[in-house]
């Protein structure tokens, strides 16, 4: 078995073990292979061992990536995520490439993502990105935007709201984990009262998936713990 299948195996093993204990059913879970900086050929391997949804962050590498795997002929075909911060002169391409958006923070976005999007398709899915620590360099509303923004992007063509997203501050220890996911899930039950279209909880990664069960997530975002150490992003920005 290769590093990535074994690595398959063993997620999907603890995302049973951890839906066993918490009384979750393992179909209401999926599981986004978080693809960025790695290789096509990574991609093409998670996927024949079975996963079919892949997440990306930065547009540029996302779309040389998606542009070759869709030359091969795969089935089922992947579903693209974009999970990264988005600008706005970006727009177009995203909403022309992916099949779902989890970092909407702004109307603008949802609107311009909205109008971009190909005639023909179905409407883009997308998650509204929340700022659950209100950390000031993290992207994402506040949590009591949700229901405003929440309104207003459902009267936008082109889209269709699914749920929420969020990225917790780094915590240490299961309890400590689940505190903000907590928070989370209990607004995107106040949301679902009122968009009962809305299906999708975003939020867990390879360090606190367990957590993220625990409390509810529909849609776990792993990288790591799939494809291995990615090396860090080079900016060609001095670090300070
Ligand atoms: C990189 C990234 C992940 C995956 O994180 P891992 O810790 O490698 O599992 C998940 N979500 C977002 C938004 C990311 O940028």
């Amino acid at each position: 078995m290769s590093f990535i299948e074994e690595n398959v195996r063993r997620v999907q093993a603890q995302i049973r073990a951890a839906c066993e204990r918490y009384g979750r059913d393992p179909k209401d879970i999926r599981l986004l292979a978080v693809s960025k900086t790695k290789p096509v050929s990574d991609i093409l391997e998670a996927h024949r061992a079975g996963l079919h949804e892949f997440g990306e962050n930065y547009l540029q590498e996302a779309e040389s990536k998606i542009a070759e795997i869709a030359s091969l002929p795969l089935d089922p075909a992947p579903l693209w995520h974009f999970i990264g911060p988005i600008q706005s002169n970006k727009t177009r391409l995203i909403s022309r490439d992916f099949d779902w958006v989890h970092s909407v923070d702004r109307l603008k976005i949802a609107r311009r993502l909205g109008e971009q999007r190909p005639d023909g398709r179905e409407p883009l899915n997308i998650l509204l990105q929340v700022n659950i620590d209100r950390e000031p360099q993290k992207a994402g509303i506040d949590i009591d935007e949700i229901p405003g923004l929440a309104n207003e992007i459902e009267t936008l063509p082109g889209v269709r709201l699914r749920g929420l997203m969020t990225i917790p501050a780094p915590r240490q220890g299961l309890e400590e984990q689940r505190i903000p996911l907590r928070t989370l899930r209990q607004a995107f039950d106040t949301l679902r009262a009122d968009h009962p279209a809305c299906d999708t909880l975003s939020m867990g990664m390879s360090g606190d998936l367990e957590a993220a069960i625990a409390e509810g997530s529909t849609l776990l975002r792993i990288g790591t713990a799939l494809f291995g150490a990615r090396a860090p992003k080079t900016t060609g920005k001095p670090s300070t």
